[in-house]
C-alpha cells in the first residue's frame, strides 16, 4: 500500500471503515501546495481494495493538475466509498463518511462524483463544512455540470480560432458522444451558436430525444468517433481516445468534458502523429471546480463572476496550445508543463 502512494506521490491517505454501516472508504490528498484539496466522491463498487486506492491515488494527482491549470487556490484530493451505492447507501452511512471528511480538519473539501449526488453533498452539510457542491439553497454553487458545459464552450470557441482564425462556431460540424448533464447543456449551446450537430448516447432513446430538441443527427453510440466533423467532443467516459479508434477518427480536433480521455501517454502521440489537435481534457473541463471555487471564497457565491472566470478556460487553452508550439510539445504534455510551472512557482 505504502508503495501505491510513494509512486503517486500523494501527501497522504486516510482510510476508514465503519462494521454498523458498512462504510469503507479512502480519501487520498495528492497536494495542498495551491490550498486545501478538493475533489468528488466516488461511490462504486471494486474488486480488490488495492484497485480502489490506485483510482482514489490517480484521480487525486489528476485534481492537482486540474486545479493548478484552471487556476483555483485549491490542490488535488479525491475519496472513494467502496460499495454499490443502490445497496449500500443509507443516510446514516453518509452521515458517517461526513465526520471522517470532517475529522481530516479541511485539508480535504469533498464533492459529488460518479455515483454520489447533490442530495448526498446536501446531507454531509448537516456535519461538516468541508461539503462542496450542496444545493443553492444551502449556499452551495448547486450541479456544477452546467458551468462545465459553458467552460466547454470557451474551449470549443478557442478551438475554432485556432484552427479557422474564426472563434465562430456557425457552421462547424461537431459530435457529441454521450448527452447527458454536460453534454445535453453543451449540445443546446452549440444548436444557438449555429453549428451543426451529430449526437450518440447508450441511451438511444436520450440521444433521439435531445436530437429533436437541438436539431441534430443521431448516430450508434459505438460510430459516433467515426464520424467525419470538425470538432468530436467526448463527454461520456474515460479512455475513448485508444489505440483502436484514434486510427479511425474523422475529425480535425478533439475537445470534450470526458475525464483520462487519452488511454495512455502514447495515445496522446498517435493523435500528434495523425495531426488531429487534441485539447487536453482536464483543461477544458474545469468549469465544474472553477464554479465550485467560488462558493469557497470570502462572502456569498456570486453566479456570474463564477461564470465569467469559467468562460476564461478558452484563453488557457489558447495560452497551453501557444506554449506547445513554442517548446515543440504536444498539447497534452504542454498542459501539465503548464499546471506544473504554477506548482513549482508556489511551492
Ligand atoms: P452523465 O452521467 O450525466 O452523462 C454521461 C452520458 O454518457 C450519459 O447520458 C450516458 O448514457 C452516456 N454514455 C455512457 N457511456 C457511453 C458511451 N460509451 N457512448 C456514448 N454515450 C455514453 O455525466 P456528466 O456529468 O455529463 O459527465 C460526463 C463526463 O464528463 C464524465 O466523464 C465526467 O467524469 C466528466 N466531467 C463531468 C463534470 C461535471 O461537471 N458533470 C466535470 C468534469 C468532468
Amino acid at each position: 500500500m505504502l508503495e501505491l502512494v510513494a509512486a503517486h506521490g500523494a501527501e497522504q491517505v486516510a482510510l476508514t471503515a465503519d462494521p454498523d454501516t458498512g462504510l469503507r472508504a479512502i480519501v487520498a490528498i495528492h497536494s495542498t501546495v495551491l490550498g486545501p484539496s478538493l475533489g468528488g466522491t466516488r461511490f462504486r463498487p471494486y474488486t480488490t481494495e488495492e484497485e480502489a486506492l490506485t483510482d482514489v491515488l490517480r484521480l487525486a494527482r489528476g485534481m492537482t493538475y486540474k486545479h493548478a491549470a484552471c487556476g483555483n487556490a485549491l490542490g488535488g484530493g479525491k475519496a472513494v466509498i467502496i460499495g454499490d451505492p443502490a445497496v449500500l447507501r443509507t443516510d446514516d452511512l453518509i452521515r458517517t463518511y461526513a465526520r471522517f471528511v470532517d475529522r481530516l480538519g479541511g485539508r480535504y473539501l469533498t464533492a459529488e462524483d460518479v455515483g454520489t449526488t447533490q442530495a448526498d453533498m446536501d446531507l454531509i452539510r448537516t456535519v461538516t463544512p468541508h461539503a462542496t457542491g450542496a444545493s443553492e439553497r444551502l449556499g452551495g454553487s448547486g450541479d456544477p455540470s452546467p458551468a462545465t458545459a459553458w467552460g466547454l464552450l470557451s474551449a470549443l470557441h478557442a478551438v475554432a480560432s485556432r484552427l479557422w482564425d474564426d472563434e465562430s462556431l456557425a457552421g462547424r460540424h461537431v459530435a457529441i458522444s454521450g448527452v447527458g448533464k454536460v453534454g445535453h447543456a453543451l449540445a443546446r449551446y452549440l444548436a444557438d451558436a449555429g453549428a451543426r450537430l451529430t449526437v450518440a448516447d447508450v441511451h438511444a432513446e436520450r440521444a433521439t430525444s435531445i436530437a429533436s430538441e437541438v436539431g441534430a443527427e443521431v448516430v450508434d453510440a459505438s460510430d459516433l468517433h467515426r464520424v467525419g466533423c470538425d470538432i468530436y467532443s467526448p463527454c461520456a467516459l474515460g479512455a475513448v481516445l485508444n489505440e483502436t479508434t484514434i486510427p479511425e477518427l474523422r475529425c480535425v480536433a478533439i475537445c470534450g468534458c470526458a475525464n483520462n480521455q487519452l488511454a495512455t501517454p502514447e495515445d496522446g502521440a498517435r493523435l500528434a502523429a495523425r495531426g488531429v489537435l487534441y485539447a487536453p481534457d482536464y483543461v477544458v473541463n474545469a468549469g465544474g471546480v472553477i464554479n465550485i471555487a467560488h462558493e469557497l471564497g470570502d462572502g456569498e457565491y456570486d453566479h456570474a463572476r463564477a461564470w465569467d472566470q469559467v468562460a476564461e478556460i478558452g484563453e488557457t487553452l489558447t495560452k497551453i496550445l501557444a506554449l506547445a508550439d513554442e517548446q515543440a510539445l504536444r498539447s497534452d504534455e504542454a498542459a501539465d508543463r503548464y499546471a506544473e510551472a504554477r506548482l513549482a512557482a508556489t511551492q
